[in-house]
């Protein structure tokens, strides 16, 4: 996907500080960071958002989950830390590429803004 950031930033165009790699996702840091960590994770495949995911996505989607949790741990937040998925605009999504956050460091309110 030529005009999509993410792509850009998977095929080496854009330059990020990549945090993990393995054949499916990539992890790095935000580049305007809302916590002490601020990690997105992201799969190689383009797809836009969870509108847009269906049952051959399945094993992806949980791939994700695991990297989350393993960059968790790496990251000491054993008291906790909040994952985030922004999808579509009343989602707030700014990038069309799926995108989790991982956001630890420090103590998050709810309800979300
Ligand atoms: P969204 O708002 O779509 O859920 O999240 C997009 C995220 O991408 C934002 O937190 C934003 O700071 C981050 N971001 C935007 N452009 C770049 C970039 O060029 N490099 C990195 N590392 N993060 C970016
Ligand atoms: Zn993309």
């Amino acid at each position: 996907m030529e005009d999509c950031l993410f792509c850009k930033i998977l095929s080496g165009k854009v330059s990020t500080k990549k945090i993990y790699e393995d054949d499916k996702v990539l992890a790095f840091g935000d580049i305007n960071p809302q916590a002490p960590v601020h990690i997105l994770v992201i799969p190689k495949k383009h797809i836009v958002n969870l509108n847009d995911v269906g049952e051959d996505d399945i094993v992806l989607l949980g791939h994700i989950q695991v990297v989350i949790s393993k960059l968790a741990r790496n990251n000491k937040l054993f008291d906790g830390y909040r994952v985030v998925n922004n999808c579509g605009v009343d989602g707030g999504q700014t990038v069309q590429h799926l995108h989790y956050h991982l956001l630890g460091g420090r103590v998050f309110g709810w309800p979300p803004g």
